[in-house]
């Protein structure tokens, strides 16, 4: 048996409905799962929506009918069987109506809670797995579309940011998969979210169709997860940093994971935890050039002598400075910023303490606000709050880099001789990766540094 994750880029157009279509349709595996994002752009518009409903209702009909005409041009082209393209544009109408209500309570209250704003947002993926199974159909294949949220797939925690209880799901979703694989039928299940013990729909965060097909993947013990994207996998630097950024074929769970969580936005950081809990391997394909073989993620933690896989870049990262003469003696003093911070929903992405300054790493979006939180905190032993915002963080990812001898020095000579001064490092938090902080307008040049050192000048 085999998952296939099939992302939003994907699904943009009636010639890339064709194509995931074909490479569902042909894959060898004799039972195939398939979970699903939204058209591209589809999640983005909901967000809108909801933006927009909290101004005035009368946007939401042209928002409703700028997702009405989207599907349905979709449909008119893939789905051929005139019969079943009336149920997949009954069920796409159904599901409008619902999101319509929706859209008209937030208008009328003024206000969208956690749970509704999850509900709503849900809605890009339910629409793509009733367009997606008829095309399937059309093929003269058995497909079924469903919902995450009612065939039990379980989370906890809070909305936008929910946990899958993996033992639950993978009690319970068998139930509902079982007989339809039996007969070759090919479920497409709605990706992002699922359900909580209460029966609410709950979202994974942006990006989570890769982290609920892990999830499936896990709960029907799928021989291999593929991520169908519209990227051939994990490459050596961003490319347009480095043009000359090869293809990596191999990387290793938490390799993936540390490229995902600071800077390639390839992967949704915690996909990689439900499978490697049963060593299941992952391979990201290109869509649209499904003949090259793309990235596998898997348990083994090397395959290839060099230890540096790649070299990441984030400009959306920056940092605040916490000066204050004795900050590294006060012992309570970062449990009351970090939960000042967490309660305001900012993420922390990283925190580097010494003994007169502690620097937390945030997106620098968020750090006008931070910066007012703590402020308000009234801290008696801060001196001063510095934010830093013409700075951007580089990391070097590989198993093993921690242990091998004269790999920092490496990167460090080679930091500098593009000119650049390091202005924070976080090492040993990860063993296999290394972060390091400079100027923004060093980025380029210094990833193309690092990159030339251990790949080789272009
Ligand atoms: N559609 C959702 C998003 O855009 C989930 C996903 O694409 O994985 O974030
Ligand atoms: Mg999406």
């Amino acid at each position: 048996m085999i998952v296939m994750k099939i992302g939003g880029s994907s699904l943009r157009s009636v010639e890339s409905l064709q194509q995931v279509t074909e490479i569902i349709c042909t894959a060898p595996d004799a039972q195939k799962i398939v979970v699903l994002s939204a058209v591209s752009g589809v999640t983005d518009h909901l967000i809108k929506s909801v933006r927009e409903s909290l101004q005035t209702e009368r946007r939401i009909r042209p928002l409703l009918d700028y997702l009405r005409e989207l599907h349905r041009e979709l449909v008119m082209a893939v789905v051929t069987d005139s019969s079943l393209r009336r149920h997949v544009s009954d069920e796409i109408e159904y599901l409008l109506s619902r999101l319509e209500k929706l859209l008209y309570g937030v208008a009328y209250t003024g206000e969208c809670t956690r749970r509704t704003w999850d509900l709503i947002v849900s809605m890009g993926e339910r629409l793509a797995v009733q367009l997606l199974a008829g095309c399937v159909c059309s093929r003269g294949r058995e497909a079924l579309a469903l919902d995450a949220d009612k065939i039990d797939v379980v989370a906890h925690g809070d909305f936008g940011y929910g946990n899958v209880d993996l033992e639950a799901t993978a009690r319970l979703l068998p139930q509902h998969l079982n007989e339809p694989l039996q007969r070759s039928a090919i479920p497409v299940i709605t990706g992002f979210f699922g359900r909580t013990t209460e029966g609410h729909t709950i979202t994974f965060g942006r990006g989570g169709t890769d982290y609920s097909a892990a999830v499936v993947a896990y709960a029907m013990n799928s021989r291999e997860l593929q991520i169908w994207k519209d990227v051939d996998g994990f490459l050596t630097a961003a490319p347009d940093m480095v043009p000359t950024a090869k293809p990596l074929e191999y990387l290793a769970y938490e390799e993936a994971a540390e490229l995902s969580y600071f800077g390639a936005s390839i992967l949704h950081p915690r996909t990689v935890e439900p499978l490697a809990k049963k060593r299941i391997p992952a391979v990201i394909k290109n869509t649209y050039s499904p003949d090259v073989a793309g990235t596998i993620v898997g348990p083994d933690k090397h395959q290839k002598d060099e230890v540096i896989k790649s070299v990441v870049a984030n400009r959306k990262i920056g940092a605040l400075r916490i000066h204050g003469a004795s900050l590294g003696q006060q012992l309570g003093f970062l449990k009351q910023v970090v939960s000042a911070l967490s309660e305001a929903e900012i993420n922390i992405i990283s925190v580097i303490t010494a003994q007169t300054a502690v620097n937390f790493l945030l997106n620098k979006n968020d750090i006008p606000l931070s910066q007012r939180i703590i402020e308000n905190l009234k801290i008696p032993y801060i001196d001063h709050l510095e934010p830093l915002m013409d700075v951007a963080l580089i990391g070097v990812v590989g198993e093993g880099l921690v242990e091998t001898r004269g790999l920092a020095a490496r990167v460090f000579t080679s930091v500098a001789a593009a000119g650049a001064n390091v202005e924070m490092i976080t090492s040993g938090a990860s063993k296999v990766a290394q972060y390091f902080v400079i100027k923004e307008n060093y980025l380029q040049q210094t990833v193309q540094a690092v990159h030339a050192e251990f790949f080789g000048a272009p």
